[in-house]
């Protein structure tokens, strides 16, 4: 078999590795879309390096766009294959997946504008929403912990790893020559104490680990997340200096995790009396799907 990484090499962002095997199968791991990259951005997410028809299927570790932004582009150019991934990732990304195709239609809109002064070529958006449509029909949900066969020699299983609702690590075995491999795919990977999540779970042992490393040898910081220290910060900026808190936060994950804080404080009655507002109409819509998947601690 055969291993290649087309994202998430050297940075962060656009998750691609593709897993070759003797007898044809091309599997693809997450098809993340490039981020914050300044100018090689869109170099980047316009080719991505292998033949998108070529796919025989797709595991996709969790729904953040770094992971999962760039399957409408991979169902357009003819990949027609299932995309494995849990019910709470399905759900995620199809929010996200139209978030993302509506910033493109924007963004081009407003870069074709100006290319059209300069009598340049228009740019074509990555996808649109019809596009995530037809990525999101090939969803195929899988559970935790369940081992599937998505093709001859090949078994996988989805195991919890902490980092988003429905996110995963995934563990795929495979059969080549009478000898079996057994390769982890880390995914993200989540913190053991979240006020939202359960830990990540143990995983099975493995020959070859792919593994997420963005924070490398540093410790995070939990001091923000700790209650007492955010009560400390809202009263020092909202009572004491009379200003408002504003708190920068992804929307899918880091905004529930606040909100779900905010919550704690008011039950014990220890949260000033203050409005507070989501400024962004994607972390609403993504509370309301995380809403119908509580941890079953
Ligand atoms: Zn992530």
């Amino acid at each position: 078999m055969n291993l290649s990484f087309h994202g998430a090499a050297r940075t962060v962002t656009g998750s691609k590795h593709l897993l070759s095997l003797k007898n044809g199968v091309k599997i693809l791991l997450d098809c993340g879309m490039f981020q914050g990259l300044g100018a090689d951005t869109d170099s980047l997410n316009s080719d991505f390096g292998f033949d998108a028809a070529s796919i025989s299927f797709v595991l996709l570790s969790h729904a953040h766009i770094d992971h999962s932004g760039l399957l409408p582009k991979l169902v357009k150019e003819g990949f027609e294959g299932k995309i494995y991934c849990t019910q709470a990732t399905a759900e995620l990304a199809e929010i996200l997946l139209h978030d993302s195709a509506e910033i493109q239609t924007y963004e081009t809109e407003y870069v074709n504008k100006k290319r059209a002064d300069h009598n340049l070529e228009p740019y074509e958006p990555l996808y649109s929403h019809e596009d995530v449509m037809n990525a999101v029909k090939q969803f195929g949900i899988v559970d935790y912990n369940k081992p599937f066969k998505p093709a001859t020699d090949v078994s996988v299983t989805y195991i919890n790893n902490g980092h988003l609702i429905g996110s995963a690590a995934i563990s795929i075995s495979v059969t080549e020559d009478e000898k079996e491999t057994n390769i982890l795919f880390s995914g993200d990977v989540g913190r053991t104490r979240s006020p939202l999540l359960q830990p990540p779970s143990e995983t099975p042992q493995a020959d070859y680990i792919i593994i997420e490393s963005t924070y490398g040898d540093k410790h995070h910081d939990v001091s923000f997340n700790h209650i007492d220290n955010m009560l400390e910060w809202i009263k020092r900026t909202c009572i004491k200096k009379e200003g408002k808190l504003i708190i920068a936060a992804f929307s899918v994950g880091r905004t529930q995790e606040i909100l779900y804080i905010l919550n704690q404080l008011e039950l014990e009655n220890k949260l000033p009396d203050l409005n507070v507002y989501v400024d962004s109409p994607l972390s609403l819509k993504a509370t309301e799907a995380i809403k119908r998947y509580p941890p079953a601690f």
